[in-house]
């Protein structure tokens, strides 16, 4: 059995751990959808010297060992390199983890007015189980782009004086139908209906409420009821994250799958100075769907920037795109189910993450008979080995579940198909989809410090 990691700490580490605890709740706070974290990441990334591609495309400022560049793409995924002074073509170490998390999204046609309530009809994004998202506060995050090619952008339900929205569920004494249901089947996908208001405009007789509702939306927002059509707006749980535990020992949050595994290897990433081997930070989106789509990770986003980099360095060959992405190595971060005690007939104990042992390891994901999986290669999981140990990293190995409970997968099979060596890895979460999740600090705190070893190594 592996060592808690809590027993392991100076005092000055717990002073570190508190403080990137916090950085990471406002991170949280801050950064609800992909658009959000990819903005946060432009942020702080240019604080720490990173440029613009599109920039350095334009003025055809050439890029050499030393420099910081960033890419975003469509404002939802986006990519960072530190290049080093080593050969390109001798491989890159890259961190990558998803910042889209299940969600209910608004539908493209969402308004309407029931006995004088009116809603906003969603369908839901990523694996969820639909009760949990019933009777708790919601906010709306996201954008409305206009016709004008406008960008309005949305956060409704977060300011301590803001209105929150929410779905409503059947009380109890009236449930005794809805409770003998599956639990697939308690409240279904097209019962997630938000509701947003209940007070008719003046002098109107038909969908007052619905009138009164579009006005709020033209004055406050300045968007009509067709903008919807060009939307992307999420709703996702309001409110902040939390300590979690007497012993402040937790934190409890909305998206932790996996802005946990994308924030700590963000602030990986920035604290690097320079470097031999170039390192790279991947924050992706759609990964909850598929990782389908321009901003996905089966998107020729990724390598397309490789091959302007390489341009601007003036080393641009397919050859040489070829041989930097087959040699380079990743640690692809996602969130592992953290072994639960109530819960245990589900877990392999033997397998299983826990809290507080670290970040976790996960040689191969996929369902079944390893369906889908990317299975790393013994040889790199020990050089992943060698490197957690020679930094002191506390960390531990798990599957998702037992044989056959079911599973799951990550963007690491996707960049295998380059030839690089990829492995999965990341923190342990339980409650892992519901509206709330929860890790440990010292997961959190150990994950940093394994994606600082990884990419100095
Ligand atoms: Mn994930
Ligand atoms: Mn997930």
């Amino acid at each position: 059995m592996r060592e808690n990691a809590w027993n392991k700490y100076s005092k000055e580490d717990l002073i570190e751990l508190e403080k990137l605890c916090d950085d990471y709740r406002d991170f949280l706070d801050n950064g609800k959808t992909e658009r959000e974290c990819v903005n946060i990441t432009i942020d702080m990334a240019k604080k720490a010297g990173y440029t613009d591609i599109n920039d350095l495309i334009k003025s055809g400022k050439k890029v050499e060992a030393g420099d910081k560049v960033y890419a975003s793409f469509m404002g939802k995924s986006i990519v960072l390199f530190n290049i080093g002074s080593k050969p390109m073509e001798e491989g890159m170490n890259i961190l990558g983890a998803h910042i889209d998390s299940p969600r209910l999204d608004i539908k493209q046609n969402p308004l309407y007015e029931e006995k004088e309530l009116v809603y906003l009809d969603t369908h839901y994004y990523g694996g969820i189980k639909k009760y949990q998202w019933v009777t708790i506060p919601l906010a709306i995050h996201g954008v409305v782009v206009k016709t004008d090619g406008s960008v309005i952008n949305v956060v409704i339900g977060e300011d301590e004086n803001d209105p929150v929205v929410f779905i409503s569920d059947l009380l109890v004494h009236l449930s005794q139908t809805q409770l003998e249901k599956k639990g697939a089947k308690v409240v279904e996908g097209e019962d997630l209906n938000i509701i947003i208001g209940n007070k008719p405009l003046m002098g109107e007789e038909k969908d007052a409420v619905k009138k009164n509702i579009i006005k709020l939306f033209e004055e406050k927002y300045g968007f009509s009821e067709d903008d919807f059509i060009s939307a992307e707006l999420e709703v996702v749980p309001a409110g902040k994250a939390k300590n979690a535990g007497i012993d402040s020992s937790m934190i409890m949050a909305y998206g932790h799958d996996d802005r946990v595994c994308a924030y700590t290897s963000l602030v990986a990433m920035l604290s690097q100075g320079k470097t031999d081997t170039t390192s790279c930070l991947l924050l992706v989106a759609k990964e909850e769907i598929g990782s389908v789509g321009a901003t996905g990770m089966k998107s020729k986003f990724f390598e397309n920037t490789l091959a302007e980099i390489l341009n601007l360095m003036g080393i641009y060959s397919e050859l040489t795109l070829r041989r930097t992405l087959a040699n380079s190595k990743m640690l692809s971060s996602d969130v592992s189910a953290a072994y639960d005690p109530t819960y245990a007939s589900v877990f392999e104990k033997k397998n299983s993450a826990y809290f507080s042992k670290g970040i976790v390891i996960n040689k191969y994901t996929g369902s079944r008979g390893k369906s889908s999986s990317n299975d790393a290669n013994a040889e790199y999981v020990g050089l992943v080995r060698k490197i957690f140990e020679e930094n002191n990293i506390s960390y531990q190995t798990a599957e998702l579940g037992k044989v056959d409970q079911g599973g799951g997968g990550t963007i690491a099979y996707i960049m295998a198909v380059y030839g690089m060596n990829v492995i999965d890895s990341g923190v342990a979460v339980l409650n892992m989809h519901a509206p709330n999740e929860v890790v440990s600090k010292a997961d959190v705190y150990e994950a940093m410090k394994a994606y600082v070893a990884f990419i100095k190594s």
